[in-house]
């Protein structure tokens, strides 16, 4: 079984002000006994071939991740070519991954905001070869209920993922992969095969709101975290609603 984390943002995001960089990130993960990674940049796929020497030194394999902005909804592209970078359309990435075979996850998809797939999932079911199930929940509340139920109907796989923008996230919400093979493209067919098991507990209500509270700090948040209605017009410090709805919700463990 490979420990496995695919939806992970560093320093080196060109959207989001993160404070670990990718570095930092492949430390802690290997402190946590981690196997296999993809750091997923917004609209930037990281490629840097001495972060894969520290990786594979510490018994982690990276495999190449982005979240890229399609239609203005986000979407996980794993273990692509660069050219993951230059897709603009769903039909683009189904193109891409005809050619190159790789792993098209839904994040966060039915979570409130703009970037969220919500309908999109249904007319680009297809497309779709994993539901991410993502750290972000509470027993009170979990927007990750309504894709695991959509995987289940399409007998898509779910896979376990932190979206992390904090440190403190790693290890609460991950994936368990059934793969022998060290290799990105055996870990994305082990996936895509239903070889995969999330592992995940629901983030205490005093963690969830130091990593909120620290994500509206910095500002340019995770755009899920913005409200529909006043998305363009975020204050630095008024924090968003989901974030409130979130932090306010009963504790749970
Ligand atoms: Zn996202
Ligand atoms: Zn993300």
């Amino acid at each position: 079984m490979l420990k496995v984390d695919l939806h992970l943002h560093t320093a080196e995001d060109p959207r989001d002000d993160i404070r670990h960089d990718a570095a930092a990130l492949v430390d802690r993960a290997a402190a946590l006994g981690f196997d296999a990674l993809a750091i997923t940049l917004h609209d930037r796929q990281l490629a840097d071939a001495r972060l894969a020497d520290r990786a594979r030194d510490r018994g982690i394999v990276l495999l190449p991740g982005i979240e890229r902005t399609i239609a203005g909804r986000h979407v996980l592209l794993v273990n692509f070519p660069q050219a993951a970078e230059q897709v603009r359309s769903f039909d683009e990435v189904a193109r891409l991954k005809a050619r190159m075979g790789g792993l098209v996850i839904a994040p966060h998809p039915f979570y409130p905001g703009l970037t969220c797939l919500r309908s999109l999932m249904h007319r680009h079911a297809d497309l779709f070869d994993a539901v991410e199930w993502s750290y972000f929940w509470m027993r009170a509340l979990n927007f990750n209920a309504p894709a695991a139920r959509w995987a289940r109907a399409r007998g898509k796989p779910l896979v376990g993922n932190s979206d992390l923008h904090d440190l403190r996230q790693l290890g609460r919400t991950y994936s368990e992969v059934d793969c022998d093979d060290r290799d990105p493209a055996a870990i994305c067919d082990a996936i895509r095969a239903g070889r995969v098991t999330v592992r995940s507990t629901p983030v205490p209500s005093f963690e969830l709101a130091q990593v909120l509270g620290g994500m509206t700090l910095r500002l340019r948040t995770h755009a899920w975290l913005k409200p529909r209605a006043t998305a363009p017009a975020i204050s630095r410090t008024t924090p968003p609603a989901a974030a409130r709805c979130r932090v306010d919700a009963p504790a749970s463990r």
